[in-house]
């Protein structure tokens, strides 16, 4: 491509609200621009990068057998609305209505459409176990869109889903895609780590994800030196300052939600009726919240009561657990939350944390996502406290380090939970009608490659990877004006693309300094200049990850790259 042909609007300042380095450069050099909060568009540049994931992500997903397909972003309400989403989803799943009053959702994810696909398709079990996969566009309106492409509102992503006709067979696919993520991250050069994360509000069992290890990461993942053992622990409360016996010394006092003053509120906010089973009881310590919430067969959102409340939380195993422990008070909330309850739910709350810190029952609940044994070991429940760095590593092997990653896929083992809800049955061998057992794998494609910038960028700009550059090649001819540069240049890069390389040719009528400067910005791994020496047939060559610059007689230019 020539440069004087494409769009590449690079930026000499910083823009203003771009916080971290991969938002700052993919701006910088041209590859995205911002059209709303959280929704961006890809330039030529970006949407060649982009390209390069997706193709990644395509061959390894081919390579174990899923099939790629194209699901609409615009799903029917019904479809949700079958397998409770509708309401249980909350204020990320971005809602509409058609013109004659129908409502539909743009796609966050696509468990409901595939599955009521498969369960009109596919009858017996021998045609199982059966995986699917699209590479499209996710809408979700988080709460803080932020980081550019790294928390976006509108993004790409690349989900499959698999069915199956046992758990066993279930188990099998998981290790499949479990190899193939791996498999895609290291071909994106990427330095990360497959870390056990939370099951939480998908009701499935194992579930994996893979964590681009970065400063800017959003998880906290737990991990062994000397092992491969690594936890998310995401759900572990942000602030760990009071352990729970201190707590309960502390006055507190219970807080309204911001913006949502009665229980039923907040759960409508979560999206779980208190009917459902959810309780929650939030009170505040000094300045700091703490929310105690039930986890019974329903699902809880943690990360989003973590984010909406920026509290600390404690989780009861079962509501049974909740009753038996807080008594009639948190208990005869019954069905519907009540303000006049207040009181009384203030005071079970230091009831709560007393009895923790009593011992209480020592099995019955426990910091989210954060389990006893795998995550830490329980010494006695009045020391309970979140996995630290220098512990043991719960597999016995070598010591728990921290580090921050971002999460750039995630594998989850579903079980039958969507196939119960939306009645996909298969016959099996009997002719006996099962549900089917499910497992669901994204990858967030377009944050992907900010996470790759994340890990490859030096002061003067972006050092791509080769197998996800924009182009291989960066010609630049210093002096488009010198007839010999400019012919020289003219012919290599006509050379070049004959050879199959990609190349980007800087021909446009800009000063030598700019162009490199902005070369540097792009980070193409390879760059040929052509400058004063053209007469000689003399260019020079050097990558964009070295200092070192060589020269190069045109011949041993055409034998590194033709
Ligand atoms: P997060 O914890 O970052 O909010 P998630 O757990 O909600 O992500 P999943 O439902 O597991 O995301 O979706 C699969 C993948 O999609 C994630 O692993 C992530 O890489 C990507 N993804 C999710 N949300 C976003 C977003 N807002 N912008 C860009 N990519 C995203
Ligand atoms: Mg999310
Ligand atoms: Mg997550
Ligand atoms: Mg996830």
């Amino acid at each position: 491509m020539r440069q004087s042909q494409s769009l590449i609007p690079t930026l000499k300042e910083v823009p203003a609200d771009a916080d971290i380095k991969s938002h700052q450069l993919l701006l910088r050099a041209g590859f995205i621009r911002q059209t709303a909060s959280g929704i961006y568009s890809f330039l030529p540049l970006g949407k060649r990068v982009l390209k390069k994931v997706e193709d990644i992500v395509r061959e390894e997903m081919d390579r174990i057998g899923a099939n790629e397909m194209l699901m609409p972003a615009m799903q029917p309400a019904e479809l949700w609305k079958e397998t409770g989403r509708w309401n249980n989803f909350g204020p990320e799943l971005m809602r509409m209505h058609d013109r004659h009053e129908r409502e539909f959702a743009l796609g966050a994810t696509h468990e409901e459409v595939v599955t009521s696909i498969i369960r009109d398709e596919v009858k017996s079990y021998k045609r199982l176990p059966l995986s699917l996969y699209q590479i499209q566009t996710k809408f979700r309106d988080e709460k803080r869109p932020r980081f550019g492409l790294l928390r976006g509102r509108e993004f790409v992503m690349k989900d499959a889903y698999s069915f199956h006709d046992s758990f066993d067979s279930l188990d099998e696919t998981y290790k499949h895609m479990y190899e193939a993520y791996k498999r895609i991250f290291s071909r994106c050069g990427l330095n990360f780590r497959a870390v056990i994360a939370d099951s939480g509000s998908m009701g499935g069992k194992d579930t994996h994800e893979f964590m681009v290890l970065s400063e800017v990461g959003e998880d906290i993942i737990a991990y062994s030196d000397q092992s491969e053992y690594a936890a998310n622990i995401e759900m572990a409360p942000v602030v760990t300052t009071y352990s729970v016996p201190e707590v309960a010394q502390k006055d507190m006092e219970l807080v309204e939600t911001p913006g949502k003053k009665t229980m039923q509120e907040v759960a409508d906010y979560l999206g779980h009726g208190l009917d459902q089973g959810l309780k929650a009881i939030m009170f505040k310590v000094d300045d700091q919240l703490v929310l105690v919430v039930t986890r019974g067969d329903h699902e809880v959102n943690d990360i989003k009561l973590k984010n909406l409340y920026n509290a600390s939380i404690v989780e009861l195993a079962s509501e049974e657990e909740t009753r038996q422990l807080l008594g009639a008070g948190f208990g005869s909330l019954g069905p519907v939350g009540v303000d006049n309850k207040v009181d009384v739910i203030a005071d079970t709350a230091v009831e709560f944390v007393r009895n923790v810190s009593c011992g209480g029952n020592k099995d019955g609940y426990h910091y989210i996502n954060v389990n006893p044994g795998r995550d830490f070991q329980v010494k006695e429940y009045a020391d309970l406290r979140f996995i630290q760095e220098g512990d043991p590593s719960p597999d016995g092997k070598g010591t728990i380090q921290f580090a921050k990653g971002i999460e750039v896929g995630h594998v989850f083992k579903l079980g039958t939970l969507y196939a119960e809800r939306m009645n996909a049955t298969f016959l099996n061998d009997q002719g006996k009608a099962n549900p089917m057992v499910m497992g669901c794998y994204g990858i967030g494609v377009s944050r992907t490659v900010a996470a790759i910038v994340e890990q490859f960028h030096d002061d003067n700009g972006m050092v791509w990877p080769t197998a996800v550059a924009p182009y291989q090649v960066h010609l630049l001819v210093l002096n488009s004006k010198n007839e010999e540069q400019a012919s020289l240049g003219d012919q290599l890069y006509e050379e070049l693309i004959q050879a199959g390389v990609e190349v980007l040719y800087d021909d446009r009528k800009e000063r030598a300094g700019v162009k490199f400067a902005d070369s540097d910005l792009i980070g193409i791994p390879n760059r040929i200049t052509v400058g004063k020496r053209a007469a000689d047939g003399i260019v020079e060559f050097k990558q964009r990850s070295d200092d070192e610059k060589e020269e190069l007689t045109i011949e041993q230019l055409r034998d590194k790259f033709t």
